[in-house]
């Protein structure tokens, strides 16, 4: 319930407004956004790198409606690999891209454009690209797209999402050789007609994928930071045989930063997904509709000042 009213207000123009200007709002965003800017990425990035973790990195923005506005997205990727790459922060720091911030929903041949763009100067800087996976009626899309690209730029990753009833036969599709795919639960309101809807439900379809994409061929990539699907990812690589360096673990920047650091202590690949940039509600407002504990901090900010 609290979390449709959150994912609700996550489209609302109104809301947006009165969370942007509120007091608070700044110290909140902080602990979730890098900043707005470039150099707020190269810093997050290099903190992060100098703590022993590897970094994806998101220029906030979705759904975006005319070509111009999809440039600009494509040009912030741009200059951000140029920079990543001058300041020797490339391979360890690669970026994520949504295909709708790309132009994807009008003009699907324009996204996947802007995407080869990116891709060609991952590629340039010596790293990787990993498409975001947005809600239900973009995945064939965003697939179609992803198998393009693979083409000319094979480590070009996927993310598949367990709460869909499809993504064991995605997983099934995409666990093959050279393949990176990012398995999470997923973050956007789905009905269930295509969604499991209760946790233990996603928990469940989670395990499975896990299981189809590390007994597989590609490189799996366990995007959580839920204690229990870690260990038995853990668990499910000793079983599988893989080395500490066939997979990796992600976590979202200033979510459990401690559990990150104990895994990198172990010897694992930990990947912190940064996002920075203006546009940075949408995400905001998942990230609070993800845990009441997230709330809960938001409001302690709100209340404090
Ligand atoms: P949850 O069910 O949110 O949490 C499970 C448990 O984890 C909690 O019970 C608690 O024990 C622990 N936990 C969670 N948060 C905290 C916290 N703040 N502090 C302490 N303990 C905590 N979604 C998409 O739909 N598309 C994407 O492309 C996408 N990309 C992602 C990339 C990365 C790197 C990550 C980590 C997530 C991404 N997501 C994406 C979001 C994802 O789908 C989930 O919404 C999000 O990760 C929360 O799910 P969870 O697996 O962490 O488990």
């Amino acid at each position: 319930m609290l979390r449709s009213v959150i994912l609700a207000a996550a489209r609302s123009s109104r809301v947006e407004r009165l969370v942007e200007t509120a007091p608070f709002t700044r110290d909140v965003v902080r602990r979730f956004v890098a900043g707005t800017a470039t150099d707020d990425a190269l810093r997050a990035t290099r903190e992060l790198v100098g703590d022993g973790l590897t970094v994806t990195l998101d220029y906030l923005g979705e759904d975006t409606v005319i070509a111009e506005q999809a440039a600009t997205v494509r040009d912030a990727y741009l200059e951000l690999l140029a920079t990543l790459s001058a300041a020797g922060l490339t391979p360890a720091a690669e970026v994520s891209v949504k295909l709708s911030a790309l132009g994807q929903k009008f003009d699907e041949q324009l996204g996947y454009d802007n995407a080869r763009a990116i891709c060609a100067a991952a590629a340039e800087a010596g790293t990787t690209v990993t498409l975001d996976m947005e809600d239900h009626t973009t995945t064939d899309s965003t697939l179609d797209i992803l198998a393009k690209l693979r083409g000319d730029f094979p480590g070009t990753g996927a993310v598949l999402q367990a709460y869909l009833r499809r993504t064991e036969s995605d997983c099934r599709e995409l666990a093959t050789t050279g393949s990176r795919v990012r398995l999470c639960k997923g973050a956007y309101k789905e009905p269930e007609s295509v969604a499991y809807q209760s946790a233990v439900e996603v928990d469940k379809s989670y395990v499975r994928c896990m299981n189809i994409l590390m007994s597989g061929d590609g490189y799996p990539m366990l995007a959580t930071h839920d204690p229990r699907l870690i260990a038995i990812g853990q668990d499910r690589a000793r079983w599988f045989d893989r080395d500490v360096n066939s997979f990796e673990f992600q976590m979202l920047y200033g979510i459990r930063p401690e559990e990150q650091a104990r895994l990198a202590a172990q010897g694992h690949t930990v990947r912190v997904y940064v996002p920075y940039g203006d546009e940075w509600y949408g995400y905001l407002m998942r990230r609070l509709a993800e845990r009441p504990a997230n709330l809960a901090f938001f409001t302690r900010a709100l209340v404090s000042r």
